[in-house]
């Protein structure tokens, strides 16, 4: 994901401490909300257009190239019903979803508005992430990262898919392999 505007993101606050049966609810609850994008915008998803696919072809592994969706997100997303319970629960800097560029589920991504070549990449690392741990282990990843960090900017998956970006932003002819890149994220946390 990819926030629309700058100023909307969140600055790392502590986290009241959650149970892993907690957590665990949290990410069943998370995963419900992405099957449900999913399904709902699915019948409107096309490929990545041939010129995209060929100007991220030094980058990323060919599968997630030719069989990734990008779906418009029409109506637009609606924050999950769970987020209340999570508010009261005194969890701080929940990610507003109505206001994100786009999110990325298996092997769609959803986008709100005009999508650029950077957040394409953006959402295609996460979509490696996806290909590498699976829906599962990506889910409880990001929402432990989320609460151990404090913050949407402190989870790893984020970190890295907006690294990974900007080094191709910075110099979109210097290639280098997103594959092996996530593959060592994934590595550090097995270890
Ligand atoms: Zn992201």
């Amino acid at each position: 994901m990819r926030p629309l505007y700058p100023e909307l993101s969140s600055k790392p606050v502590a986290q009241p401490p959650l149970g892993p049966r907690t957590i665990e609810r949290f990410c069943d609850l998370l995963t419900r909300y992405l099957e449900e994008a999913r399904a709902q915008y699915i019948y409107f998803a096309h490929p990545l257009e041939r010129e995209m696919q060929e100007a991220l072809a030094p980058f990323f592994h060919k599968e997630i190239l030719e069989h990734s969706l990008f779906a418009p997100a029409h109506p637009h997303l609606k924050n999950p019903d769970f987020y209340p319970e999570l508010r009261r629960m005194g969890i701080k800097g929940l990610i507003d979803l109505r206001m994100v560029t786009a999110i990325a589920f298996k092997d769609i991504v959803v986008y709100q508005e005009k999508i650029t070549l950077r957040s394409i990449f953006h959402e295609l690392v996460h979509l490696e992430q996806y290909r590498q741990l699976g829906a599962h282990n990506f889910i409880h990843q990001y929402v432990q990262g989320f609460f151990a960090g404090g913050c949407y900017e402190a989870i790893p998956l984020e970190t890295q898919a907006f690294d990974l970006d900007t080094r191709f932003h910075n110099a979109p002819l210097e290639f280098f392999n997103v594959e092996d890149e996530v593959g060592r994220l994934a590595h550090q946390h097995q270890t």
